[in-house]
């Protein structure tokens, strides 16, 4: 979990629209142009007044822009931090700056609060591509095989798994189901991050959404079988990337989301969670690197290291991210819209393998 507070006053804790800029000024120098700041100050000012009448707290993702994402979260981190930070609050009101199935995961975890999201189309291709039918058969063709869904996932498929985990903890997760005894995980939907989760742990990849594989022999050796899902945005980084950017960037630290493919994570330095990618640039006295990731999150992680280097590769932007706006957290606090809601069932189904989620580091 990340408090902001790293200017002398938080940009939150400001009392006037000037003292908003002057302070946005100061935390996002170099990254954010002032005119931009000049345009925004006064939402985030409205924002922040609005949340503390509304006894709301603001949860912002790694991947939101450097001004929502120092201006009015109350904590900002990757999807397990912010999970964890949603199971402890006591606000009644959370209002969440990410994408859909992570405030579902805070509905989850508080079933009694609203959990309102500020744009209620912001999904994520993962989550997409993979429906709890999938879930259904895929335990039915691989039956006693423990069920762990990214959290990438929406409700209704984590209702239908047995663990949840994070790209932060999903190596510890699945070394866990093997260590108990299980020999086959499924580990769904993202491909990659299940290969490349396969070969930390040296067990065997299946994919799962092949049929060709009912019937093999998956005795004796660790397996994960794996979903064909992909992100959209971290499937595009390619090798190529990688040799251009050590040709160009010969002393830059590379650093790739494990959402990348694994002929990628093979060949750059480090591969990481976003929780990850932001302490290692923070201890490494490297003064050069470049993220393979979502493009808000090398503005962010700069912000915070002004005297390093991060070379962003903007093509790359989430378009579910991007849909969170300054303009729509205001009207989400002010409309209290739009509301995340779930069938009980849904939510009771699906909080046992989220808890296991947050027990398991
Ligand atoms: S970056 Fe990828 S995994 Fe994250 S929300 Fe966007 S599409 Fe989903």
């Amino acid at each position: 979990m990340t408090t902001l507070s790293c200017s002398p006053k938080r940009i939150q804790d400001a009392e006037t629209p000037a003292e908003t800029a002057e302070l946005m000024r100061m935390r996002l120098k170099g990254i954010v142009p002032d005119v931009e700041i000049s345009l925004k100050a006064d939402l985030v000012f409205e924002i922040n007044r609005l949340k503390k009448e509304r006894n709301a707290i603001i949860l912002g993702h790694n991947y939101m822009e450097p001004a929502l994402y120092y201006g009015v979260p109350d904590f900002t981190g990757d999807s397990l931090e912010l999970a964890r930070i949603s199971s402890k609050t006591d606000a009644p009101i959370i209002v969440f700056c990410g994408v859909q199935f992570m405030a579902e995961t805070a509905k989850v975890l508080n079933p009694e609060k609203t959990v309102l999201i500020p744009a209620e189309k912001a999904g994520c291709s993962l989550a997409e591509g993979i429906t709890k039918e999938d879930v259904r058969q895929l335990k039915r063709r691989f039956p006693g095989a423990p069920v762990v869904s990214y959290v990438n996932t929406y409700a209704d498929v984590k209702a239908e798994s047995d663990y949840c985990c994070t790209s932060g903890n999903s190596s510890a997760v699945l070394r866990y189901l093997f260590d108990k005894g299980h020999e086959q995980v499924i580990f769904l939907p993202d491909e990659y991050l299940a290969r490349n989760t396969a070969h930390e742990l040296g067990a065997a990849f299946v994919c799962g959404w092949d049929t060709s594989v009912d019937g093999m022999d998956l005795k004796g050796a660790r397996t994960v079988i794996g979903w064909k899902a992909r992100c959209e945005v971290h499937e595009l980084f390619t090798v190529e990337d990688v040799l251009t950017a050590r040709r160009q960037f010969p002393d830059a630290i590379i650093i790739a989301h494990p959402e990348c493919s694994p002929d990628v994570i093979r060949l750059v330095d480090v591969s990481g969670s976003t929780k990850k990618m932001v302490e290692y640039v923070r201890q490494s006295p490297a003064k050069r690197f470049i993220l393979f990731t979502e493009c808000s999150m090398g503005d962010n992680i700069a912000a915070e290291n002004p005297e390093k280097e991060m070379v962003r590769l903007c093509s790359h932007t989430c378009p579910y991210m991007k849909l969170i706006t300054l303009e729509d957290t205001l009207e989400s606090l002010r409309r209290l819209q739009f509301e995340i809601t779930l069938p009980e069932d849904v939510i009771r189904r699906a909080r046992l393998p989220i808890d296991r989620m947050l027990e398991i580091r």
